[in-house]
């Protein structure tokens, strides 16, 4: 059957524009025969399940057929198959992931990661954060300190653990009000943390009191670097919002990680065993637990409180120095 012009742009136009394709469009079998037409009908077959699958967000249907239409559709199908992908990474945690290729999608998108990044940020601070001092939380220690036992268990590293706690601090609190006590337990933490190499896990414990966990550290290692802070403590002046000037010192105990620890516990409750003592032994003090029974009180070389406050003294003129030692 020969065709007009028209009756050809019309048959075009009814199968591209066809509510369901192809039951209500009538080809004449001869026309459907031929290789031109033929390779038309599969060009459309192919527009039609590749558009009617994105429709439906089945992003696996794959089209024969080439050409600027379709290739559009399948840049869109490779478009969403990686946002897949990365909003996959996303529900995985990976916050960093964002989208170029999308236009108004994409701005949404990064959008959204962002603040699930910002947030989970916050999350995270808030949870493993001391929020006075701002340094890590007793749950960031003891979850490194799990880790770092289960390297000792498993390599045989050295490690230690110091635990300091501020001597006489109910009296700062009970002298000049809660707030000049919060002062003083910030200013402490942070000459303390100053000292730390970066791979030691300083954190504030509870109340007033602190502790270090230090990997690849012998209790040789651990001891000088407690007498460092006791020292620094002990001469650094903390001054309170009303200009009062005090010296605080603190008490320490130190305990090294032994094969015969079953877990980490073990090793917290010698340091704190080995504090107490120093706080029996007259405070300002390090004292170390050789054995579970045994705890040994270092000498302290440096500068006591009192000397401090005489140089300090003497360095103000009349200033307000006073020391609960
Ligand atoms: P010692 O030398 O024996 O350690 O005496 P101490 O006064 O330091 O110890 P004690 O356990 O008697 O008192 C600790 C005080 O620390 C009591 C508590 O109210 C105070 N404290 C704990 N946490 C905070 C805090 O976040 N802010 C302030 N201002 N005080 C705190
Ligand atoms: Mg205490
Ligand atoms: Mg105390």
């Amino acid at each position: 059957m020969q065709r007009t012009d028209d009756e050809w742009i019309d048959l075009i136009y009814t199968i591209l524009t066809a509510v369901k394709f192809p039951n209500e469009v009538e080809i004449d079998p001869d026309l459907a025969e031929k290789p031109n037409f033929k390779k038309l009908w599969r060009f459309l077959e192919d527009l039609r399940e590749l558009s009617y699958a994105l429709s439906r967000g089945d992003l696996q249907k794959f089209a024969y057929s080439k050409g600027f239409i379709l290739s559009n559709l399948k840049a869109l199908q490779a478009n969403l198959r990686h946002l897949t992908w990365q909003t996959k990474q996303v529900a995985d945690g990976d916050f960093s992931q964002r989208v170029e290729f999308l236009g108004e999608f994409s701005d949404s998108f990064n959008e959204m990661a962002a603040k699930l990044e910002k947030s989970t940020e916050t999350l995270m601070q808030l949870a493993n954060l001391d929020f006075l001092t701002q340094l890590p939380n007793r749950r960031t220690a003891i979850r490194s300190l799990e880790q770092i036992h289960a390297l000792f268990k498993r390599h045989g590293r050295p490690y230690c653990v110091t635990m300091f706690d501020i001597d006489h601090f109910k009296s700062v609190n009970d002298t000049h009000g809660h707030d000049a006590g919060d002062r003083v337990l910030q200013s402490m933490g942070a000459t303390m943390r100053g000292l730390f190499r970066e791979t030691d896990v300083f954190a504030r414990f509870g109340g007033e009191e602190f502790i270090a966990v230090l990997p690849e550290t012998d209790i040789r290692g651990a001891i000088t670097l407690a007498e460092k802070v006791r020292g620094a403590l002990a001469s650094t002046a903390i001054e309170l919002p009303n200009g009062t000037i005090l010296y605080k010192t603190v008490s320490i105990g130190i305990a090294e990680a032994s094969p015969s620890d079953s877990d980490f516990s073990k090793i917290i409750v010698r340091s704190d065993r080995a504090l107490y003592e120093a706080k029996e032994s007259g405070r300002n003090k390090i004292c170390v637990s050789e054995s579970p029974e045994l705890v040994r009180i270092v000498k302290n070389s440096a500068n006591t409180p009192q000397e401090n406050l005489s140089a300090a003294a003497a360095a103000r003129g009349n200033e307000v120095i006073e020391s609960n030692v």
